[in-house]
């Protein structure tokens, strides 16, 4: 699942490790193909176009180059910002989510939320208010603090806490995309069920393995 690090002359997108109706009927069909293969495919073009002057950037590690955009050359930072962090977002989203009743949460996962939340209701109620409350485009997030506490934020635009221009950090273990383009086509304006629609696609085996190293 590292396919997008390093390996390449310029940044590419990795292939869904699902079909595109996988996920139904919570995420579509349409909607999946439209976001992995445009939307998400748009980033790393536009990407790939902000580094053109600067090839050697290339052969960054994605993590590494938004980690650090202040110290990129002054004309790119904003186009890495947002497209780098498009590119990087949307490969991390693709790891969360998993057929429904394929990656279940385990008791020791179950556990470790417990004890940072205080009930598995309560983790969900806070990550729907996170990302139901994002004003406009952004994302939701579950991090891994460096002190090893978890917290949930949320961030705009294509943002996240791995950035140091972000206001919070964190290792990401857990993200929901909630621009429109994520779910308008099957929930409309109805951002809340889509939300709610999530909890069965979640890649828990996946979270678990975050949280864990
Ligand atoms: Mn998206």
């Amino acid at each position: 699942m590292t396919t997008y690090m390093l390996c390449s002359a310029q940044f590419k997108i990795p292939a869904l490790q699902f079909k595109y109706n996988a996920l139904e009927p919570y995420i579509d069909s349409t909607t999946m193909r439209i976001h992995h293969d445009l939307h998400h495919a748009a980033y790393a073009a536009n990407l790939n176009k902000a580094l053109e002057k600067y090839p050697e950037l290339y052969k960054k590690d994605i993590v590494e180059l938004i980690t650090n955009i202040k110290e990129l050359p002054a004309d790119i930072q904003t186009a890495v910002r947002n497209n780098g962090g498009g590119f990087y977002n949307h490969s991390f989203f693709w790891t969360m989510l998993a057929p429904a009743g394929t990656a279940n949460m385990t008791p020791e996962l179950e556990k470790i939320l417990v004890t940072n939340f205080g009930s598995i209701d309560s983790f969900k109620a806070e990550f729907e208010k996170a990302a139901v409350n994002r004003f406009g485009s952004g994302w939701a997030w579950l991090i891994k603090e460096s002190s090893g506490k978890l917290r949930i934020i949320s961030t705009p635009n294509q943002d996240n806490s791995l950035m140091s221009i972000s206001e919070i950090k964190g290792k990401p273990v857990l993200t929901l995309d909630v621009w429109e383009h994520a779910y308008y086509l099957k929930y409309q304006n109805k951002r809340m069920a889509y939300v709610k629609a999530f909890w069965n696609v979640v890649n828990w085996t996946e979270v678990e393995k975050l949280i864990g190293k």
